[in-house]
């Protein structure tokens, strides 16, 4: 029996298949290492003839029945709980953000799937589903890239995430009550992109938020590229290639600490020659394991590693407790003169085992 009759239309031009565990990936899997020990399939099929299984990564993480490909329109089906008033509201809150931008209760973005360029609309008329509507001509022809899309903006808002056991225990938790009463529905929006999620972890080291937006602006219009769709231009994070093939000098013009543009063009080398991938850190084992691969790197410190492993790779115990942000929410919801020691706040997250992640992102929502 082939698995894959399951997708008869699901096709792409080829897929890679990894001799070492047998797994086969679709071209656009973000986990590709270098192509030593793959072989290629011309479909499906071929691939589970040879003894391959999918990959987790790209081939089966949209689940059955949770989207609906209507070509220029796809729906996805979000979980009861999920509010995308209450996501929205977390997203208009980025004034500065350069990579998408939000009116009217609808999101727009552009997508890079390998070399397609799909610009979108988001928007939910009702709370159990998203529709993805393609702008212009942008339409992308081949279903697996719809299907990537669907799958970019299922990651981008974590709809995969079953929330009712972090609301049971929020329940009776002193700092989560309040939290999940006031945010009900909100996601851990994420930045399903890993050299995007560390370059903005770098980014935003001992600065304010504000200025933060303002570097990440200066460096995505410098060395990303945009495409024009219906008189807007929609920018895209530039690849690890294009910044690993830069000096500090090149990215003088940034107002950025010299430091801080080594790191970026050391990850961007890293990744570049695949010695950093999502897979690498997801295959690791365990949040410990991952946290060392990430802390390793110059640059990266617990509050990095912990950032990125929150917001990119969703590990649910991830856990920047270093973070000022955290600190003032706890503050403020205790109503206390001065913020909590490490150990305060290690004695009021004991509740949370592995959903650090999660409590950590509600609370930062207080400061807003
Ligand atoms: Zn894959």
């Amino acid at each position: 029996m082939l698995k894959s009759t399951i997708y008869p239309e699901w096709d792409a031009p080829y897929f890679i298949g990894k001799e070492i565990k047998k797994i086969y990936c679709f071209p656009w899997c973000k986990g590709q290492p270098e192509l030593e020990n793959t072989v290629r399939f011309e479909s499906r099929a071929k691939a589970e003839q040879a003894g391959y299984r999918p990959c987790k990564n790209c081939c089966s993480s949209l689940p059955l029945g949770s989207w609906e490909d209507n070509l220029h329109e796809l729906t996805l089906f979000v979980p009861k709980e999920f509010s995308f008033a209450e996501n929205m509201k977390y997203l208009s809150n980025a004034k500065n953000e350069c990579l998408f931008y939000s009116k009217n209760q609808r999101i727009y973005r552009a997508i890079s799937i390998e070399h397609e360029t799909p610009v979108v609309e988001i928007r939910a008329d009702h709370d159990n589903v998203i529709y993805i509507r393609f702008l212009g001509n942008t339409m992308p022809s081949r279903k697996w890239v719809r299907a990537a899309v669907a799958r970019y903006v299922r990651d981008w808002f974590d709809l995969d995430t079953d929330l009712l056991p972090f609301y049971d225990l929020a329940k009776t938790d002193v700092l989560l009550q309040r939290a999940v009463n006031e945010f009900n529905g909100l996601r851990n929006i994420g930045i399903p992109d890993l050299f995007e999620a560390i370059c903005w972890g770098i980014i935003g080291q001992q600065i304010n938020l504000t200025f933060a937006y303002t570097l990440k602006r200066r460096l995505v219009e410098a060395f990303g590229r945009n495409v024009e769709c219906e008189g807007e231009k929609y920018w895209i994070f530039p690849t690890p290639h294009e910044i690993a093939a830069l000096t500090v000098e090149d990215l003088n013009g940034l107002r950025m600490t010299v430091k801080k543009c080594e790191y970026l063009i050391g990850v961007a080398q890293l990744m570049a020659e695949g010695k950093m991938t999502k897979e690498l850190l997801l295959d690791c084992g365990d949040y410990k394991k991952a946290e060392k691969m990430l802390v390793k790197i110059r640059g990266i410190g617990p509050w990095t590693a912990n950032y990125v492993l929150m917001r990119c790779l969703r590990i649910p115990s991830a856990f920047p407790i270093d973070d000022v942000g955290l600190h003032n929410a706890i503050k403020y919801l205790l109503g206390t003169e001065h913020k909590p020691t490490k150990e305060e706040i290690l004695r009021l997250s004991t509740a949370w085992t592995n959903w650090e992640s999660y409590a950590t992102f509600y609370l930062w929502r207080f400061l807003y």
